[in-house]
């Protein structure tokens, strides 16, 4: 079947759920790399419960089957453990592009942002699949703009501990917008500011979950430097609906995916208090080198041309992170002592 057949009839279900009477939407054949991810199978999810069809490809760096085990058995759900710097070779319509050493801990000296990225585009222009990257916050770099447009172009060192990453999802940006250009691939840019949930790797090293850890263990928190560096902290469920009107949408991008909400780190671990436990000790430590001192997104763009905001703000999305954590460091019996 032509491919468009299959978006034209997307459409249709799109504006407004109105599908014309006796047209039945077609399911899509959606690929999400990096689905068995935190962010993916939170987007895995939707899909599926949206009639798609999904073939996850993860290489389980990061991610876990677990997160994605209730689709096992489902017919239109697919796992396969696959590297993205390897070729791949799918017929789909359209592409999440996930996979990605996500946490400074993960993501040194890894291709995948280059050579995976470029996998996926050539996949894209094959098959002529309509491609969304999730590129990142950390293209601005340490902003000399607050906040962030898109329109900035970012301070970025080339060389330091973090460039591989920042660097990494840039020239994965640069590919998108040549694949388009060039080779008339229909493609999408979200940059994704700090984001936290349930599902989030425990052990990555980012911040939220390094609290909620650490609280619920009843070990201090670590703040690293003086905890005045300032973050925006976005609730999954708002970032992965920001993604599908994305890539539904007709606007290439980039979009700021995140929440204006500004915290600094003491502010955050405050609030980790107020909701784990109000004798959670504080540790300073030593900060990285290269600590963007602020971060927060300016989310005009995404408003005006996706309908998009954040609706979930960090009071009420972090219990629902924490019970999951719960749940996974003690065990579902131990849930109501501990
Ligand atoms: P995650 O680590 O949970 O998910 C990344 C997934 O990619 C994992 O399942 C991992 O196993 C997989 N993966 C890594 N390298 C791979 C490879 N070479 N081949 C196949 N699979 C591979 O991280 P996440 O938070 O879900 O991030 C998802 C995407 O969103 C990433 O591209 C990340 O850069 C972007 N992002 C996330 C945040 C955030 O705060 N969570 C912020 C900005 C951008
Ligand atoms: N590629 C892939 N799956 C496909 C098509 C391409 O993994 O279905 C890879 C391919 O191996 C290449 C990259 O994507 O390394 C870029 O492909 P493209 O066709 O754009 O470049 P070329 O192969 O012409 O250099
Ligand atoms: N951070 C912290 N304690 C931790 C982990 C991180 O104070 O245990 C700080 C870190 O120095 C940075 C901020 O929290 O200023 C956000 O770090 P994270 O790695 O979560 O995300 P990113 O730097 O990519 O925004």
């Amino acid at each position: 079947k032509p491919l468009y057949e299959h978006r034209s009839a997307f459409k249709n279900y799109n504006s407004g759920g109105k599908v014309p009477l006796g047209l039945k939407r077609k399911g899509l054949r959606i690929v999400v790399t990096g689905g068995a991810g935190f962010v993916g199978s939170h987007l895995v999810d939707r899909l599926i419960e949206r009639g798609d069809s999904v073939i996850v490809v993860d290489n389980f760096f990061t991610g876990r089957k677990e997160n994605v085990m209730h689709h096992f058995g489902n017919p239109r759900f697919e796992l396969i453990r696959h590297d993205v710097v390897e070729p791949l070779l799918l017929e789909v319509d359209q592409i999440y592009h996930l996979a990605c050493p996500a946490s400074p801990v993960h993501y040194k000296f890894n291709p995948t942002n280059v050579v995976g990225t470029l996998n996926m585009l050539g996949l894209a222009k094959r098959v002529g699949a309509r491609f969304l990257l999730t590129s990142t916050s950390e293209v601005y770099g340490d902003p000399l703009q607050h906040p962030q447009v898109e329109t900035y172009w970012g301070n970025v060192n080339p060389i330091g501990v973090r460039s591989c990453y920042d660097e990494g999802k840039r020239t994965a940006e640069t590919l998108t917008m040549d694949y388009h250009r060039g080779a008339g691939v229909e493609v999408r840019i979200a940059r994704i500011f700090n984001t936290y949930g349930p599902r989030m790797c425990i052990d990555d090293g980012r911040v939220v979950s390094n609290f909620v850890a650490q609280a619920l263990r009843k070990e201090p928190m670590t703040v690293y430097g003086d905890g005045k560096q300032t973050r925006s902290f976005q609730y999954v469920s708002d970032l992965v609906e920001g993604l599908m009107r994305l890539m539904e949408g007709e606007h290439v991008g980039p979009f700021n995916l995140g929440n204006p909400g500004e915290f600094t780190m003491l502010q955050l671990a405050n609030v980790v208090q107020e909701t784990i436990d109000p004798d959670a000790k504080i540790e300073y430590r030593p900060n990285t080198e290269d600590d963007p001192h602020k971060r927060k997104p300016d989310i005009t763009k995404a408003k005006e041309l996706l309908g998009w905001e954040p609706k979930v703000e960090l009071r009420k999305g972090l219990p629902l992170m924490v019970s999951d954590f719960r749940k996974r460091i003690f065990g579902d019996h131990k849930e109501e002592g501990a």
